[in-house]
């Protein structure tokens, strides 16, 4: 196929996205999306619902198997995708359970944080808003929004849950080179999310992927939601000088919000190699 809507990056009601992964199946197909990769945060429990939406519905989107894992490189928390994997691989689920435990110890630790702030039972009202057992800040920024502490999500970020912020915690989050490992030995291929989203020097971020390209990492997201130009052509230079293939993808959420729709990046430069070439379905 010469010209495709490939959107490798979404997250469903699994992790910290707001819809099911059959209305995110419903929203690609009226994007037009040619290929679609589900890849929430630390979980892979969306995609057997994927899988049988895309049975059931039958409109011609190719589904690709994704997870977005947390990393810890250096002092950095960095995301790696985790693209055309098998999520039953006994390893890589071993790997995702260590990731949600983590997840917990940390959500009981914000939530002790905000208790200070006087936000009482943070923890059962944040699972509440996400539903499930995948609790991630994005859903402490809605509880805080909710209880009237804070006038939006950005804003939540901003003054308790980013970095350094009172309501932040550090994780104990896999480090890279295990990451990209864990995926390569459940068939799949690794890939930097978002790269200019870490607040990285030039020199660092270079740094950054050339730790991920001698651990074997496969690719760069050239292309993350909306980008310009320059910053495009930035990562894709990145990404030739270290010999990745090429990635793209909405890191959608919700509609409504600064991402693009689902699909809606723009095309990659040509110079780049779509990583789903290499793909067999
Ligand atoms: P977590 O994986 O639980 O640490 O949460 C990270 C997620 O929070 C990201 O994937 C985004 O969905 C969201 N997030 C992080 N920073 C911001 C921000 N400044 N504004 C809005 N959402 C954010
Ligand atoms: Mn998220
Ligand atoms: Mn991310
Ligand atoms: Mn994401």
């Amino acid at each position: 196929m010469s010209f495709m809507i490939v959107d490798l990056h979404c997250h469903s009601n699994y992790s910290d996205g707001a819809l099911s992964p059959l209305s995110l199946l419903d929203l690609a197909s009226q994007a037009s999306v040619n290929m679609l990769a589900l890849t929430d945060h630390d979980t892979v429990a969306g995609l057997d619902t994927l899988h049988q939406a895309a049975r059931d519905k039958q409109l011609g989107i190719v589904v690709v198997n994704g997870v977005e894992l947390s990393v810890r490189w250096k002092k950095h928390d960095i995301h790696v995708l985790g693209l055309h994997i098998d999520y039953t691989d006994a390893t890589f689920l071993k790997v995702i359970k260590k990731q949600q435990d983590s997840r917990q110890c940390r959500a009981l630790m914000i939530a002790k944080k905000l208790k200070t702030i006087g936000v009482d039972d943070a923890f059962a009202k944040a699972c509440a808003i996400a539903g499930h057992e995948q609790i991630g800040r994005l859903h402490f920024a809605e509880l805080l929004v909710k209880e009237g502490v804070t006038t939006d999500i950005q804003n939540g970020f901003k003054r308790f849950l980013g970095r350094g912020k009172c309501a932040f915690v550090p994780t104990l989050w896999i480090d890279l080179a295990e990451a990209v490992n864990v995926i390569k030995k459940a068939g799949g291929d690794a890939v930097i999310a978002h790269p200019l989203k870490y607040g990285l020097t030039r020199t660092k971020l270079a740094e950054l992927i050339g730790a991920f390209k001698q651990a074997e990492g496969s690719g760069l997201e050239v292309i993350s939601g909306q980008m310009n130009e320059a910053q495009i052509s930035e990562t894709a230079g990145l990404c030739e000088r270290f010999q990745l293939l090429a990635s793209t993808g909405s890191d959608f959420h919700r509609v409504d919000t600064a991402y693009r729709g689902i699909g809606g990046q723009r095309q990659l430069p040509i110079n780049c190699k779509p990583i789903w070439q290499q793909w067999a379905f």
